[in-house]
């Protein structure tokens, strides 16, 4: 039988920020930890965005900072300054290598790189079962999504944020580097959620990701040649496309937490971390890695890690109104940039809007929808 402390199931995002942590406090030092993950991630395979005030811990792994966005709808269009936030772009290379080199100074956290296939829950331990042994732990923290229940149920509504993303280069500068485009529904929606997203992170490259929030995923030809139309009508032509990548992030208000027990506790997006009505997952990531580590430390159980707050209820409401109503999100989005500044934007999503803020945000936005939300949820 292999014992150890703690294990990381899954090396990704949530769990390698877990090990930083983990390894940057001296309490874990005597605790045998281990990482399984099916391959150990050192390449480009994502990249994160997202806004904090001023400096931030990930600033040396940074590719870019913007101090200005822009939003587009039929509605309202702006650009302006989100100073003192920043919006952040990590390329993920950087940020595995950040972690690997810190990892490779303890000899008490180790890698291992295989499939897993399955965690259980014992008498006070758990076990991790991959293709070719068994490890138990006291504490099993992971971050692969192993069923699809989320996807089953129909307490919640389940959309996706989808997309394909271009990163393209242009032979003369075409991009003004100063602002990051937030959202751009300047777009056929087609009875979608469908925006641009643009991250120009120099004056000759840009990303331009073709995003929807809906429920379906698309042929992958249809997004690519969204981004072509997109790039021909603003008369981008001459470009070389250098890299592309694409995503799928669940926006439900799922309880993904109920399956934490004694022994295992879910983190990142199997955890529920991704923001439910936006996709956002990685600001999230580095406060909730914060917090379960004080959470470990000072041995509480894990099912009390998780506590719904009045943002899950909020982002419920969104979501059956975008599931219900899947066109409808070009409109809420421009009524919100409209009536509400930048900065309080960034801060209510950010989950961290008093209560009063909160209401001086939603009783701008058109209410019917809202109001027949709540009546359904309650009634
Ligand atoms: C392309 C892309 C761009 C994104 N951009 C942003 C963004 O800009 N901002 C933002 O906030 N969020 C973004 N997200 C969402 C989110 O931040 C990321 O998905 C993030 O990586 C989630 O972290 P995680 O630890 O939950 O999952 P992951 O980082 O996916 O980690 C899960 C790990 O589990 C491993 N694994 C899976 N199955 C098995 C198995 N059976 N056995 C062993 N290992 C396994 C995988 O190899 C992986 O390393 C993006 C997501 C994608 C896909």
């Amino acid at each position: 039988m292999i014992n150890y402390d703690y294990i990381l199931v899954g090396g990704g995002a949530s769990g390698l920020m877990m090990a930083y942590r983990m390894s940057k406090d001296s309490f874990f030092d005597n605790k045998k930890i281990l990482i399984i993950d099916k391959e150990k991630k050192t390449a480009n395979d994502r990249t994160w965005c997202f806004w904090e005030k001023n400096e931030g811990e990930w600033d040396d792994v940074l590719a870019k900072t913007w101090q200005k966005i822009q939003f587009k709808s039929e509605i309202h269009s702006l650009e302006g300054s989100i100073l003192p936030y920043q919006y952040k772009m990590i390329r993920s290379e950087k940020f595995y290598h950040k972690i690997w080199n810190q990892l490779a100074n303890k000899t008490n956290i180790t890698f291992v790189e295989e499939a897993v296939l399955s965690i259980h829950q014992e008498e006070n331990s758990a076990r991790v079962v991959t293709s070719s042994a068994t490890f138990h732990s006291k504490v099993v923290i992971n971050s692969i999504v192993f069923s699809d229940e989320s996807k089953k149920q129909t307490k919640f509504p389940v959309l996706q944020q989808h997309f394909v993303g271009f990163f393209i280069k242009t032979l003369e500068d075409s991009f003004n580097n100063e602002s990051a485009t937030f959202m751009d529904f300047k777009i056929p929606q087609k009875g979608n959620t469908r925006f641009m997203y643009i991250l120009p992170y120099s004056e000759n490259e840009a990303l331009f990701e073709y995003t929807l929030f809906s429920e379906n995923l698309l042929p992958i030809s249809e997004y690519e040649t969204e981004i072509e139309n997109y790039l021909r009508e603003k008369n981008i032509t001459n470009f070389t496309i250098t890299e592309k990548e694409k995503g799928s992030i669940p926006m439900t208000c799922y309880h993904f937490w109920k399956n934490n027990s004694e022994n295992i506790i879910h983190i990142g997006t199997a955890g529920g971390w991704s923001k439910a009505s936006t996709g956002f997952t990685f600001k999230n990531t580095t406060k909730k890695t914060s917090k379960l580590i004080t959470h470990l430390k000072e041995n509480k159980p894990l099912q009390l890690f998780h506590k719904i707050d009045k943002f899950w209820f909020y982002d419920l409401l969104m979501l059956d109104i975008l599931h219900e109503k899947n066109y409808l999100g070009s409109t809420l989005f421009g009524e919100l940039f409209k009536r509400t500044s930048l900065h309080n934007i960034l801060k209510f999503l950010d989950e961290e809007t008093s209560f009063l803020e909160d209401l001086k945000i939603l009783l701008k936005m058109p209410p019917a929808n809202f109001i027949r939300a709540i009546f359904k949820r309650i009634f």
